[in-house]
């Protein structure tokens, strides 16, 4: 793996599962910073602004920079103050609003024709935002963000809960076209976002994450390095795999 200068974790399922850290988080994240390895951490998470992710760290007993902290609201902000947004119509939660207004961006009604629908997890997404963006999307004119594709997301008691990419299925169908940008994993927006922000190539970072198709494929599409933490051993496919964070040490 060569000289890693950064690891790159996965939040649901590799740092935290709900309200309780994932074992081995704290050795390891003690172990990186003894190694001047920096540590990021990276989450599909639309439903939340960045600092309410921050803060859930914090309440964990993870202190890291809010700086170290990328979900794909706060990313999407990025996007969108980068590529020179004026308005948008959002299907999103207060968090994604935040994070769009903060980067300058007006989140406004459908008859104030906005040059984008912006999609995140929206638990009041109903059939008349559902409407709403159909017929803004109707315009090609009116591009198609969407935070993530996921499709569900684990809650307590093994239950599932539909995901962004849920919201954004029905949107497509409805509206008989595919979103224009995806900012969140597998897509490389936030890694590239990091390591511009941060002087890294990518070869310097380590993703470390627990769903294939999310974590691996990014850093796969990135030319990053990965492992999948896969603590059942059930993944089939050729990848690098640790069984529990105590393993990262292996690598780094
Ligand atoms: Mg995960």
């Amino acid at each position: 793996m060569g000289n890693i200068k950064a690891v790159a974790f996965d939040l649901d399922g590799t740092i935290y599962t709900g309200d309780k850290l994932v074992d081995g988080v704290i050795e390891t994240l003690r172990y990186l910073k003894e190694k001047n390895i920096r540590v990021f951490f990276f989450t599909n998470n639309s439903g939340k602004s960045r600092e309410d992710i921050h803060r859930k760290l914090e309440q964990m007993n993870l202190r890291p920079e809010i700086q170290a902290v990328y979900n794909s609201a706060y990313a999407t902000g990025i996007y969108l103050k980068q590529n020179h947004f004026k308005k948008v119509y959002c299907c999103g939660t207060s968090g994604l609003k935040d994070e769009i207004t903060r980067h300058g961006i007006t989140c406004v009604g459908e008859k104030e024709s906005p040059d984008a629908v912006v999609v995140g997890l929206d638990h009041s997404f109903d059939y008349a935002k559902m409407t709403a963006a159909l017929n803004l999307l109707r315009n090609k004119d009116c591009r198609f963000i969407v935070c993530n594709k996921d499709r569900n997301y684990p809650v307590e008691n093994s239950r599932l809960m539909p995901g962004c990419g849920a919201i954004v299925a029905a949107l497509e169908r409805a509206a008989d076209r595919q979103a224009d940008i995806i900012i969140g994993k597998p897509e490389t927006f936030m890694l590239d976002l990091l390591c511009s922000d941060w002087h890294l190539q990518n070869r310097d970072i380590l993703v470390v994450g627990d769903t294939f198709d999310s974590d691996i494929a990014m850093a796969d599409a990135y030319g990053a390095p990965s492992l999948l933490l896969d603590a059942d051993d059930t993944f089939a496919g050729n990848t690098k795999k640790i069984r529990n964070l105590h393993e990262i040490k292996n690598y780094v």
